[in-house]
Protein backbone atom coordinates (compact mmCIF):
# COMPACT_ATOMS: atom_id res chain seq x y z
CA UNK A 1 0.00 0.00 0.00
CA UNK A 2 1.41 3.63 -0.85
CA UNK A 3 -0.37 7.04 -0.92
CA UNK A 4 0.08 9.22 -4.04
CA UNK A 5 -1.15 12.20 -5.28
CA UNK A 6 -3.86 11.99 -7.80
CA UNK A 7 -2.55 15.38 -10.29
CA UNK A 8 -6.38 15.76 -11.45
CA UNK A 9 -7.51 16.57 -8.44
CA UNK A 10 -4.90 18.68 -7.09
CA UNK A 11 -5.45 22.24 -8.83
CA UNK A 12 -1.54 23.04 -8.01
CA UNK A 13 -2.38 26.37 -7.18
CA UNK A 14 -1.02 26.55 -3.59
CA UNK A 15 1.47 25.34 -1.26
CA UNK A 16 -0.06 21.42 -0.05
CA UNK A 17 -1.38 21.67 3.60
CA UNK A 18 -0.27 18.00 4.14
CA UNK A 19 3.55 18.60 4.03
CA UNK A 20 3.21 20.58 7.67
CA UNK A 21 0.86 17.78 9.17
CA UNK A 22 2.62 14.80 8.01
CA UNK A 23 5.09 12.91 10.62
CA UNK A 24 7.69 11.71 8.40
CA UNK A 25 7.81 14.47 6.58
CA UNK A 26 7.29 12.05 3.07
CA UNK A 27 5.55 14.60 1.02
CA UNK A 28 7.25 17.15 -0.56
CA UNK A 29 6.86 20.21 -2.60
CA UNK A 30 9.37 22.09 -5.71
CA UNK A 31 6.99 25.03 -5.17
CA UNK A 32 3.41 26.31 -4.85
CA UNK A 33 2.81 25.59 -8.61
CA UNK A 34 3.76 22.18 -8.59
CA UNK A 35 2.45 18.85 -7.87
CA UNK A 36 3.58 17.52 -4.18
CA UNK A 37 4.89 14.15 -3.98
CA UNK A 38 5.12 11.64 -1.37
CA UNK A 39 8.13 9.66 -0.82
CA UNK A 40 7.13 6.20 -0.52
CA UNK A 41 10.45 5.25 1.48
CA UNK A 42 9.35 7.43 4.24
CA UNK A 43 5.37 7.20 4.21
CA UNK A 44 4.00 4.75 6.69
CA UNK A 45 0.39 5.37 5.26
CA UNK A 46 -1.01 6.90 8.26
CA UNK A 47 -3.66 8.68 6.17
CA UNK A 48 -3.01 12.24 8.10
CA UNK A 49 -2.68 14.05 4.27
CA UNK A 50 -5.83 12.61 3.31
CA UNK A 51 -7.64 14.08 5.85
CA UNK A 52 -5.96 17.68 5.41
CA UNK A 53 -6.34 18.22 1.57
CA UNK A 54 -8.85 20.04 1.03
CA UNK A 55 -9.16 18.52 -2.56
CA UNK A 56 -9.09 15.03 -1.35
CA UNK A 57 -5.93 15.00 -3.86
CA UNK A 58 -4.04 11.91 -1.30
CA UNK A 59 -4.81 8.64 -2.26
CA UNK A 60 -4.14 4.83 -1.09
CA UNK A 61 -2.96 2.90 -4.25
CA UNK A 62 -2.69 -0.75 -4.05
CA UNK A 63 1.19 -0.56 -5.68
S1 LIG B 1 0.14 8.85 4.85
FE1 LIG B 1 1.12 9.81 6.63
S2 LIG B 1 3.30 9.36 6.42
FE2 LIG B 1 2.35 9.02 4.41
S3 LIG B 1 2.57 10.96 3.28
FE3 LIG B 1 0.57 10.99 4.30
S4 LIG B 1 0.90 12.03 6.26
FE4 LIG B 1 2.92 11.38 5.46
Amino acid sequence: MKIRVNKDRCPQNHKCPAISVCPKNAISQENPFSLPVVDSSKCIVCGKCMMYCPKKAFEKTDD
